[in-house]
């Protein structure tokens, strides 16, 4: 598909505006431009199928099934665009003097009171742009907790082998080491070896609960415990906190702090890489720190956490609650589905999201790779892939509680179809997607060599 400024046509324009008649305004000379800035030049029809086309090509959440595991991509309902699209949140300057704005800030210290409720935490910031973000601020507050008790030695992050990506990038961001705590059999972390692993030396620990294979970690007081008594911190990976919101606090479990992706678990729109809001939350003794540890302009992304306030004011604490309830129904009920074929490792008693393994058919010639391949041609947005990292061949499915049973049916018997041709005849996954706009690109040269600028 061209770019915009591939189909420019010089002199081609809207058209539609009145001539500015305002008086011109001079500016100085170094803030004035030397040359006209490049902008593509098109009519508004071509600009309107361009955008429409774009649109076309794009799977989201309004398109169809979504089942991306850890992601969360579940509805974002119509009434929080409206709400954050009101005036007096839409219209203001972060500028503006605090006296002119009373509301938005009464909406910004609710959103904090009921992230603090939800969580079990006693203080908020709304200001990480992202969960990555979130985790980088929790840290630092951890970091700072040990340095002004002049306990200058703690330099180690534990973080279980399931854990996401994130958090032992996070932890190097923050100059720590970092130290991978395998998992056991069952999934969860293992006692022994997390025992063996805490010392003088350990600042904290990242632990996410559901953990990735969307397991409870029942050990978790115990965890904590341990942690605690070699003097170290426990943050919680909260990004996914839809399947316990209104039924288990992470704060009540004893951790520290922890970040929620208000883009995830409350409903505000993300993928394509924001905006979205990682809001920390923490204890009190914690809580002194935040004052000084600033890591964005202003409050963040405000509407964002204006659409997720919306959401809980919409649910009430007992629909969070049911929103929880319900995402763990139709996680089970959709893995008791895909049962008949697919091979769920850890599955036993699942929360919001399982981990399929595709480790037995990839000697038969199917792969993950391969499953999600083929779902993208029949509509459905494929599950994470190859994460997390201690399961093979994993395929990470979170339908996420806004599915009907019907779609979550039709989705089990497109997941079902695949799969037997898949294994009837392997090179149908091979050269799946056939119907797509990108088909299966280089994905290492796409993360580590893209191209994000158009040049002339
Ligand atoms: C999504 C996610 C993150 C990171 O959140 P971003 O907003 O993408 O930075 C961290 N941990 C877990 C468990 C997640 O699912």
């Amino acid at each position: 598909m061209k770019l915009l400024f591939e189909k420019s046509v010089q002199g081609r324009k809207l058209g539609l505006l009145p001539v500015c008649d305002l008086p011109k305004v001079e500016l100085d000379d170094c803030y004035v431009r030397n040359q006209a800035p490049r902008l593509p030049e098109l009519s508004e029809s071509d600009l309107s199928r361009h955008y429409s086309e774009l649109e076309r090509r794009t799977h989201g959440v309004n398109n169809g099934f979504y089942p991306l595991g850890s992601c969360t991509m579940k509805y974002n309902p119509a009434v929080n665009e409206q709400v954050a699209r009101l005036a007096g949140f839409a219209d203001i300057h972060p500028l503006q003097s605090a006296d002119t704005v009373p509301g938005a800030l009464e909406a910004l210290r609710l959103a904090e009171t009921m992230l603090a409720e939800v969580s079990g935490m006693d203080a908020v910031t709304l200001q990480p742009a992202a969960g990555a973000h979130g985790e980088f601020t929790g840290l630092l507050l951890i970091k700072k907790h040990h340095e002004s008790r002049g306990d200058t030695g703690r330099n180690v992050i534990l973080v279980p082998d399931s854990a996401h990506g994130t958090n032992p990038a996070t932890a190097a961001m923050c100059g720590m080491r970092v130290a991978h705590i395998p998992s056991g059999a069952d999934g969860c972390v293992d006692i022994g070896k997390l025992r063996a692993a805490v010392g003088a030396d350990t600042a904290g620990i990242m632990l996410t609960n559901p953990n990735t294979l969307g397991i409870f970690e029942k050990d978790i007081a115990e965890i904590l415990e341990i942690i605690h008594a070699a003097g170290a911190l426990a943050y919680c990976d909260g990004a996914n906190l839809n399947a316990i919101m209104g039924i288990a606090r992470p704060g009540d479990m004893g951790f520290d702090c922890i970040h929620m992706n208000l883009h995830k678990t409350f409903s505000t729109p993300h993928g394509g890489g924001g905006p979205g809001v990682g809001a920390v939350a923490c204890k009190a003794f914690l809580g002194e720190f935040l004052q000084d540890t600033r890591v964005k302009a202003f409050h963040g992304n405000f509407l964002v956490v204006i659409r997720a306030l919306a959401y809980m004011l919409t649910l009430g604490a007992d629909g969070l609650r049911a929103a929880s309830e319900t995402a763990v129904l139709n996680a089970n009920y959709f893995k008791k589905l895909l049962a008949e074929r697919y091979t769920v490792p850890h599955g036993e008693n699942c929360l919001h999201e399982f981990v399929i393994s595709m480790e037995k058919e990839a000697a038969q010639g199917v792969t993950a790779l391969d499953i999600a391949k083929l779902l993208i041609d029949r509509g459905i947005h494929p599950p994470t892939i190859y994460f997390p990292l201690i399961v093979r061949e994993a395929l990470m499915v979170e339908p996420t509680e806004t599915e009907s049973r019907e779609t979550l049916d039709e989705a089990a018997r497109v997941f079902i179809e695949i799969y037997d041709a898949a294994m009837a005849d392997p090179v149908l996954g091979k050269v799946a997607p056939q119907n797509a706009a990108i088909r299966r690109p280089d994905e290492v040269a796409a993360a580590r060599s893209p191209v994000v600028r158009y040049t002339w």
